[in-house]
């Protein structure tokens, strides 16, 4: 049985005074919520530290959305995993397509950073979909494969326990358009099929597939109840606990059935 979990991505907002607030409103407004489901929240680097200490002892986790594959060293501008779980990580955003579209990230680069980030201990979410263009000329399954492939590169089996795919195709994001709950239940059977046929058939059942694209409370529950979603990655909605909490809700509401 996969555990929903249902990540907020803070992208490059917040401050360190509203950040912390947002942190304490989700703790004081999830402590039921967090015994049926996983909560994570992904704040900006700088604000890890203190979003951290406005957490504690609540069970909502902390992740980053980036990180590099090179242990510390002369890498200006860059952060090492080893920092991340210094600074109480346990998860770590990878891929995402601001970073690959328009940081210019590759495949490649992505591979080498999920490899990493899973060696050193991180859960790592990695984020995967299709432009509108390529879903319009067809071609939404083999970008998918193309980014699986070369994310996933270089993990074996045994490293996928610790391994989340994320499902966000890219005219979704941001747009307030969501694909429909059909569209992200044939695109995740798709990425679990994927996993099946890479891996085996217990990776295919246990690795958490979520979707990500313009989630809000009032879509969540039915793209949460598709079979094959198993939680959301939120952007835009995850920076107000009034809009998070109620997703995280519709997720309890499932879970419980
Ligand atoms: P959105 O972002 O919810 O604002 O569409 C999702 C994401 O980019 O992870």
């Amino acid at each position: 049985m996969r555990r929903y979990l249902v990540a907020g991505n803070w992208k490059m907002n917040t401050t360190s005074a509203s950040g912390t607030q947002l942190a304490e409103q989700l703790a004081a407004q999830t402590i039921e919520a967090g015994k049926a489901v996983d909560i994570l929240v992904c704040p900006p680097d700088p604000y890890l530290i203190p979003v951290s200490q406005s957490l504690e002892g609540s069970g909502i986790k902390l992740g980053a959305q980036n990180a590099y594959f090179e242990d510390p060293g002369a890498f200006t501008g860059e952060t090492a995993n080893e920092m991340l779980l210094d600074v109480g990580c346990t998860h770590v955003i990878l891929g995402h397509s601001e970073r690959r579209h328009v940081m210019g990230e590759t495949d490649s680069l992505i591979g080498s950073k999920v490899q990493s980030a899973l060696s050193k201990g991180l859960q790592v979410i990695l984020c995967v979909g299709e432009l509108l263009e390529e879903r319009e000329a067809g071609q939404t399954e083999s970008v998918l494969d193309r980014q699986m492939q070369g994310g996933l590169a270089g993990v074996n089996a045994a490293s996928t326990h610790n391994l989340i795919i994320a499902y966000e195709p890219v005219w979704a994001i941001g747009t307030g358009k969501t694909a429909s709950p059909e569209q992200a239940e044939l695109a995740h059977v798709h990425l679990r099929k994927w996993l099946t046929d890479h891996y085996n058939s217990d990776v295919g059942d246990s690795v958490r597939v979520l979707y990500g694209g313009s989630v809000k409370p009032d879509n969540a529950s039915e793209l949460l109840g598709q079979p094959n979603v198993d939680g959301a990655l939120v952007g835009g909605a995850s920076l107000k606990a009034e809009l998070f909490v109620p997703i995280i809700e519709a997720a309890v509401r499932l879970a419980q059935g």
